[in-house]
């Protein structure tokens, strides 16, 4: 299959102005003096030279955070007036839409259209979210069995870290920064090695903003020294991960053998999408390819295992496999694609690698399989049948866009299957039977479970993992507990003994 990298017509190379760490409100050079490349995932060439943070500079930006929340002025504001920042902060990134979503697109190969129709507004609306909660948290009074009276504060948690993956860079970083900031935390991000451009942008617009200098540092880097500077760090409070399972486990090892900081993980998945014989063949087959598909399969929560039951199997293998061989796959700047290209160059061969895995596995190769195109990272939406639970192609995550057919024959079948596996992000159940949908909710070990509708996220639904896709929620009300401790104040009512 070729593939036109030329991004349509109205390409124009988007300008990166700021390459170098965001520490206390200044950009600055790293202390080494070092830098890394960013490509560009459309032909493998670089876009950008930016500063390599490692632990000195996790040093320093963890000062200026401890400085902000030690001394300045953000933990002790009213949270109507954190909230009123954050109002400002989203005004602003919603003036920066294109341009945000532009250096996303370019930095990690992801639809520009959909970058400026969802990603980005998406950001924009969840930092509203929690803007207008930054002043409805508040504790209990409590009910104390003597004479005594009590209450609880939520307080911020203190400096956090937040480590982020490469696969979706703006909502990612507004994921973590949103409800921190609406807490009273000061917080130091360290984006993902690919994907560093959009986080240092949008670090300015929190000081234009008025976010105060230090309670918002990004430290660019790679996560074996700037990520593990900052999980072992003794002056950080908490660090809340997403990433992968293997990296998740580093991080919550470094952080027991440094200071016992708190730890929040949002890790890996390999989700099922349960298709059962009453639901509507074409639209199963158009969700069960978003499912896997979107974003070339680099989601978290990419529905890769379909099992379809054995009365619709045959049609759905037909039409599935059509449907594949029709999405577009190109530069990811032209509207016109559906699917651009891997985000790196270790990405791309570990998906064709499991590709390869697959077929020596012995499961078949319905349709896609290669690469596209002679440059760049494109792969072609690939589709195996006679997929077997054993096989690691059903029970590794791929983060690539490979999707592993199965047939079952009853609802008992379905509910085994989809929970054999060590992940529990997500599920999709498709029927029009409530009692079936309602029996598979319930019985699937899963954060997050989607009847009759995928990747239908929404600020107010908490998201986040059972088993091995990890713990903590992000969005909703929840994900503000990630950043708060509870105090207990207890004191004796007038004229009452005081033990
Ligand atoms: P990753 O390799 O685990 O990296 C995630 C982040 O951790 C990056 O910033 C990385 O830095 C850093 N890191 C690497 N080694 C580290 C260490 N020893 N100590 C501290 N930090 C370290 O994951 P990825 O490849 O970027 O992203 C894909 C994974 O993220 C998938 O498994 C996916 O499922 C998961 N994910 C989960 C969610 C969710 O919400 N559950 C959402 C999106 C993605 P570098 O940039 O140097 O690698
Ligand atoms: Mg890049």
């Amino acid at each position: 299959m070729a593939v036109d990298c030329n991004g349509g017509e109205s390409f124009k190379m988007p300008e990166i102005k700021f390459t170098k760490l965001f520490i206390n409100g200044q950009f600055v050079d790293s202390v080494s003096g070092k830098t890394f490349e960013t490509r560009d995932p459309r032909t493998g060439d670089v876009i950008a030279n930016v500063a390599e943070g490692d632990k000195e500079d996790i040093d320093l930006a963890v000062r200026a955070a401890r400085n902000a929340f030690d001394h300045g002025k953000w933990p002790r504001m009213s949270g109507f007036e954190r909230g009123r920042i954050m109002m400002k902060l989203a005004d602003l990134l919603e003036q920066h839409i294109e341009e945000v979503a532009e250096l996303d697109s370019l930095d990690g190969g992801k639809l520009l259209t959909l970058g400026k129709a969802m990603d980005i507004p998406g950001a924009v609306n969840l930092l509203r979210y929690y803007a207008g909660a930054a002043d409805k948290i508040h504790g209990e009074t409590l009910k104390l069995s003597r004479e005594y009276q009590g209450y609880t504060l939520k307080e911020p948690i203190g400096v956090v870290g937040h480590i982020i993956p490469w696969n979706y860079p703006t909502t990612m970083f507004f994921f973590k920064v949103s409800p921190a900031l609406a807490t009273g935390c000061t917080m130091v991000v360290k984006p993902a090695e690919q994907t560093p451009l959009s986080a240092l942008f949008c670090a300015q617009l929190a000081k234009k903003a008025g976010v105060p200098d230090g309670v918002l540092n990004v430290v660019t880097g790679f996560g074996a020294t700037a990520g593990a500077a900052l999980s072992s760090h003794m002056d950080v409070d908490k660090i809340s991960f997403t990433g992968s399972t293997e990296v998740g486990r580093l991080v919550m090892e470094a952080a027991a053998k440094s200071n016992l900081k708190h730890v929040s993980l949002e890790l890996g998945g390999k989700s099922p999408v349960i298709i059962f014989d009453d639901a509507d063949v074409d639209m199963a087959v158009d969700l069960a390819r978003i499912a896997t598909f979107f974003n070339k399969g680099e989601i978290c929560v990419s529905g890769t295992r379909i099992y379809v039951q054995e009365g619709i199997y045959d049609e759905f293998v037909k039409k599935i496999a059509e449907k594949a061989k029709s999405w577009v796959v190109g530069d990811p700047f032209d509207p016109k694609v559906q699917q651009g290209p891997q985000v790196d160059k270790v990405q791309f061969e570990k998906v064709l690698n499991y590709i390869d895995l697959g077929k020596r596995e012995g499961a078949t190769l319905l349709t896609g399989g290669k690469r596209c195109g002679e440059k760049g990272y494109y792969i072609e939406p690939t589709i195996f049948t006679d997929v077997k639970e054993e096989m690691r192609i059903a029970q590794d995550e791929i983060f690539g866009p490979v999707m592993s057919l199965m047939k079952f024959k009853t609802i008992e079948e379905a509910i085994e299957k989809a929970n054999n596996t060590r992940y529990g992000l997500a599920a999709g159940v498709l029927t029009k039977d409530i009692n079936t949908a309602n029996r598979v909710s319930r019985s699937i070990r899963a954060g997050t479970i989607w009847i009759n509708c995928y990747f239908a996220f929404d600020n107010d639904v908490p998201f986040g993992g059972y088993k091995m896709s990890g713990f903590g929620k992000d969005m909703g009300m929840h994900a503000l507990d990630k950043y708060l401790q509870v105090k207990s104040v207890v004191t004796p009512i007038y004229g009452s003994p005081w033990l």
